[in-house]
C-alpha cells in the first residue's frame, strides 16, 4: 500500500519533496498556510550554484544538486532553469584566485577572465573588474514560477493540496508522529515532513524540540521591466544584480540581502542607486518595488534535513540556499522516507546537531 504522507510547506523545499514523493508512488497531501510559493521563496534572488565560502563537503552536495536542476527541468513543464552563468568579482584578486584554485580543483568550471572579457560577456557594465571568474555553469530560476511548476506537477500526479490551511501542531502517538492539526480537524500520516521555512520552529516546539532556526531579513529592490541589459548573474563588490525573465533588474546587497533595520524604503533607494551606477541603461528605468524575505537559517548556515530525534513519523527540512538545493533534497529525502536510504551527501546535516537543551 503507498505510504501516506503529509507535507506541512509549499514553498521550492516542500513543493520539490511533494512532487519526488508523487512520483515515486506515496499518497500525498500538502498543508499550505497560505497560496503556495513559499515565504523565503518568493522573496529569494534564486542562484543556483555551488560558489565560494563553503566546505568541499558542502560544495559536493550544492554541485550534485546543480546537476539534479538539469534533470527536474526535463521533466517538471514551466521550471524554465536558465543555465546563465555567473560573473564574480565580490572578493579581493588574491582570495578570488584562492577561490578559482581551490573549486577548479574540487572540478567547478572556473574560468579567469580580464577586463575585455568581462566586457565580452557583459557590455553593459560601466566599471567592469581587471580580473573576474565566469562560471558558466551557474543558472537562476524565477523562483515563485518554479515553486508553483513543481506544486502543479504534484498535482497532476494526485496530490493533494490545502491552501490557506495553517498546520497548528503535530499530533503524537507513543512517542510516534502520527498528523497534523488544522482547523477542521486532525489529518493523519504515516510520515509528516516539515517543510515549513521558518515556521518549522513553531511546529517542532508543539512537541517539545526547540533547534537552533533564525529568520534573518533579506531585502532585493526590482527595477520595472526593461530589454535585456544582462546576461549572467553578476556577483560585485558592490552589489549582487541578474535580469529576471520578465525584464526586471533584481539586485541585492549580495544575493542574500540586506537586513534594512526600520529604513527599507531608504536602504531600497540606496541599494537601487548603485544599479544605476553599475549597469548601463539601468538609469533610464525606474525602481518598482521592493522585497523583505525572511531566510530559514539554520544556527551554523548548514542545511537541517533528516528525522529530528529520531522521531517516527517526523522529517525535517530547513535550509538557506533551498533553491540551490530544491531538487537533491527531494531525491534523497524521498529515499530516505520511502525506502529509509540516507544518501552521503545528506549525511552530515542531521537536525539535532542544533537541537537546544531545554
Ligand atoms: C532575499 C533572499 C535571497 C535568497 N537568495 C538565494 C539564492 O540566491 N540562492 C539560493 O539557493 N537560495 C536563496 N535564498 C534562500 C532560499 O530562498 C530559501 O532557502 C528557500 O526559499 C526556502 O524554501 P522553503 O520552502 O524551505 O521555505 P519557504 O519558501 O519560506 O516556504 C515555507 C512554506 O511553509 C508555509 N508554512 C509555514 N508554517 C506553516 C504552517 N504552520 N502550516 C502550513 N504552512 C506553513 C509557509 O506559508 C511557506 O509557504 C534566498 C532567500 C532570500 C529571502
Amino acid at each position: 500500500m503507498a505510504k501516506r504522507i503529509i507535507v506541512v510547506g509549499a514553498g521550492i523545499i516542500g513543493a520539490s519533496i511533494a512532487w519526488h514523493l508523487a512520483k515515486a508512488g506515496a499518497e500525498v497531501t500538502v498543508i499550505e498556510a497560505g497560496e503556495a510559493g513559499g515565504v523565503a521563496t518568493r522573496n529569494s534572488w534564486a542562484w543556483i550554484n555551488a560558489s565560494w565560502g563553503n566546505p568541499e563537503v558542502y560544495f559536493r552536495l550544492r554541485a550534485r544538486s546543480m546537476l539534479e536542476w538539469q534533470r527536474i527541468d526535463r521533466d517538471v513543464p514551466g521550471l524554465d532553469v536558465s543555465w546563465c552563468g555567473g560573473l564574480i568579482w565580490d572578493l579581493p584578486p588574491d582570495q578570488l584566485e584562492a577561490f578559482a584554485v581551490e573549486h577548479i580543483s574540487w572540478g567547478y568550471g572556473i574560468r579567469r577572465v580580464n577586463r575585455t572579457e568581462a566586457l565580452h560577456i557583459e557590455p553593459n557594465i560601466r566599471k567592469p573588474p581587471d580580473f573576474a571568474l565566469h562560471v558558466a555553469k551557474e543558472g537562476k530560476v524565477e523562483p515563485l514560477a518554479a515553486a508553483l511548476a513543481f506544486v502543479a506537477g504534484a498535482e497532476a500526479m494526485g496530490v493533494k493540496v490545502l491552501r490557506n490551511a495553517h498546520a497548528k501542531w503535530l499530533e503524537e502517538k507513543d512517542g510516534r508522529v502520527v498528523g497534523v492539526s488544522i482547523n477542521e480537524g486532525v489529518l493523519h500520516a504515516d510520515e509528516v515532513v516539515i517543510a515549513a521555512g521558518a515556521g518549522a520552529f513553531a511546529l517542532l516546539k508543539s512537541i517539545g524540540l526547540s533547534y537552533d532556526i533564525g529568520a534573518p531579513a533579506g531585502l532585493l529592490v526590482h527595477s520595472k521591466p526593461m530589454g535585456e541589459v544582462l546576461h549572467t548573474l553578476l556577483m560585485t563588490p558592490e552589489l549582487h544584480v541578474r535580469q529576471t525573465s520578465e525584464g526586471r533588474l533584481v539586485a541585492g546587497a549580495d544575493f542574500s540581502g540586506s537586513d534594512p533595520a526600520d529604513d527599507p524604503q531608504g536602504a531600497a533607494a540606496a541599494l537601487y542607486q548603485k544599479v544605476q551606477d553599475m549597469v548601463i541603461g539601468a538609469e533610464l528605468v525606474e525602481m518598482d518595488f521592493h522585497t523583505l524575505g525572511f531566510r530559514p537559517t539554520p544556527g551554523d548556515g548548514f542545511p537541517m534535513i533528516g528525522r529530528p530525534q529520531n522521531r517516527e513519523g517526523l522529517y525535517l527540512t530547513v535550509m538557506h540556499s533551498g533553491i540551490t538545493l530544491a531538487p537533491a533534497v527531494g531525491l534523497f529525502a524521498t529515499a530516505e522516507l520511502l525506502d529509509g536510504k540516507r544518501d552521503r551527501l545528506i549525511a552530515p546535516y542531521h537536525p539535532d546537531r542544533l537541537l537546544k537543551a531545554k
